[in-house]
C-alpha cells in the first residue's frame, strides 16, 4: 500500500466504501509522516467506526531487515521481499544530512564490467510499494533523518522506469513524505529513450546523474554494453536536450579504473565531451570488487585528473571510499547470496542458468 500519493489513497478507499474521504486524507498523512496508523488522538469518537473499516482494507505490513551492517559511517541494510529476493539499501551520513540510497531492481541487466550488480544480471524490477518501503524502513524503523535520495543502488531505475516515476511521487507527495524533488536525483547507464521521457515527465528540480565511465567509445564499449546501442554522441544529445531547461544541470559520474580511462589526456576528452553540458562531475575511483583485474588508479593518479578536470572549469568531487568495507560502496551492491537464493528457488530455467 505504499505505492499511492494521498490522492490515489483517498481514491481507493472512497472506490471500497463510498465515503471517508477527509478521514483517509488524514491517515495517509499520519502513516506517511509518523510511520504509523493511529487514530485515537485525532478522530472524533463518532468517526471512529468509519476509521476501522479503512484500516481493515489497508496493508501496512513492512518488508522485514534481514540484515543490517555498519562500518562506522555507513550503513547497509537488506529487505527481504514475498518472494525470497532481497533489496539492498545504504544511509550515508553527509556533511548536508543523510543520504539514502536505494534500489530500483535486484540486479541488473546493463553489465557494466566494473558493477558487481551487473554480475548478477537482472532477477527482477521492484514495485512501487518495494521501492518505497526502502525509505519507510530507514524513516521509521532505523529512525534515520534521511535528507537526500539517491536511485545509485541495485539496478538501472531507467529499466523500472514507470514504477521508479510513480515511487518518486508518492516520495514527493508533500501530504506523506513530503520530499522535495531537488532532494532526489535518479542515475542512469545512459538509456537514451527513457531520459528523453524524463525530460517531458519529470519535475525540473528532479536531479539527473547519468554514468559516462568513460570519454571515447573505444573505452566505454569496454566497460558498458549499453554503448553499443546508444554512443556518446547520442547521449550527448540527450544530454543538450535535458540542459535546455534553466533549472536542470547533470551529475556526471566517472568510475576511475587503473589504466584504463584514469590518465590526463582521457580527463581532456572528457572535458571536451561535456562542452556546452551543465554538469557537475562526480569522479568515484574503482572500489576493488572480489576476483576482478579491474584496479583503482594510485591516489595521486585520482587527484591529477580531478585537478585536470578543474581546471578545464568544471565543479569536480573526487568520492571518497564511504562503505568499502560493507560492499556498498558505488557499483557493489548487489550480494552473491541473493542470486544464489533466486537460482536455488527457482529451479535450473536455462534463463537462470545463464546469470551463474
Ligand atoms: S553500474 Fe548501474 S547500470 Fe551498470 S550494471 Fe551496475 S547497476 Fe546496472
Amino acid at each position: 500500500m505504499l505505492c499511492y500519493t494521498q490522492s490515489e489513497f483517498v481514491q481507493f478507499i472512497y472506490d471500497r466504501l463510498g465515503k471517508g474521504k477527509r478521514h483517509a486524507a488524514l491517515l495517509y498523512s499520519e502513516w506517511f509522516k509518523t510511520g504509523k496508523m493511529d487514530p485515537s488522538h485525532w478522530a472524533e469518537p463518532q468517526a471512529l467506526g468509519l476509521i476501522e473499516e479503512m484500516l481493515h482494507l489497508v496493508d501496512q505490513s513492512l518488508l522485514p531487515i534481514v540484515s543490517e551492517q555498519h562500518d562506522g559511517h555507513t550503513t547497509k541494510f537488506l529487505l527481504k521481499l514475498s518472494d525470497g529476493l532481497e533489496t539492498e539499501s545504504v544511509l550515508i551520513p553527509m556533511q548536508a544530512g543523510v543520504t539514502l540510497c536505494i534500489s530500483s531492481q535486484v540486479g541488473c541487466k546493463m553489465g557494466c564490467t566494473f558493477c558487481e550488480t551487473g554480475r548478477m544480471g537482472l532477477l527482477r524490477s521492484l514495485t512501487v510499494s518495494e521501492i518505497v518501503a526502502q525509505v519507510f524502513t530507514a524513516r521509521f524503523i532505523l529512525n534515520s533523518p534521511v535528507r537526500n535520495i539517491v536511485f545509485m543502488g541495485m539496478g538501472e531505475p531507467f529499466d523500472n522506469y514507470d514504477h521508479v516515476m510513480q515511487a518518486i511521487r508518492v516520495l514527493t507527495d508533500p501530504a506523506g513524505f513530503g520530499f522535495g524533488p531537488s532532494r532526489i536525483t535518479v542515475s542512469t547507464s545512459g538509456c537514451l529513450d527513457e531520459i528523453y521521457r524524463f525530460i517531458n515527465d519529470a519535475d525540473p528540480a528532479l536531479n539527473l546523474a547519468v554514468s559516462i565511465n568513460a570519454p571515447s567509445d573505444q573505452i566505454r564499449d569496454k566497460i558498458m554494453p549499453v554503448n553499443h546501442k546508444w554512443n556518446l554522441e547520442a547521449l550527448k544529445k540527450a544530454l543538450i536536450e535535458y540542459c535546455k531547461h534553466p533549472r536542470r544541470e547533470i551529475l556526471i559520474e566517472y568510475v576511475l579504473l587503473k589504466d584504463l580511462n584514469d590518465s590526463l589526456e582521457c580527463a581532456d576528452q572528457l572535458a571536451a565531451y561535456l562542452e556546452g553540458l551543465k554538469v557537475k562531475v562526480n569522479l568515484i575511483p574503482y572500489n576493488s570488487q572480489r576476483k576482478s583485474r579491474l584496479q583503482p588508479p594510485e591516489e595521486e593518479i585520482q587527484e591529477a585528473f580531478a585537478k585536470r578536470i578543474f581546471e578545464k572549469g568544471y565543479q569536480v568531487l573526487l568520492r571518497r571510499h564511504k562503505g568499502r568495507g560493507i560492499m556498498a560502496a558505488c557499483g557493489q551492491l548487489g550480494n552473491k547470496d541473493i542470486r544464489k537464493k533466486w537460482i536455488e528457488k527457482a529451479g535450473s530455467s536455462s534463463l537462470l542458468r545463464s546469470l551463474v
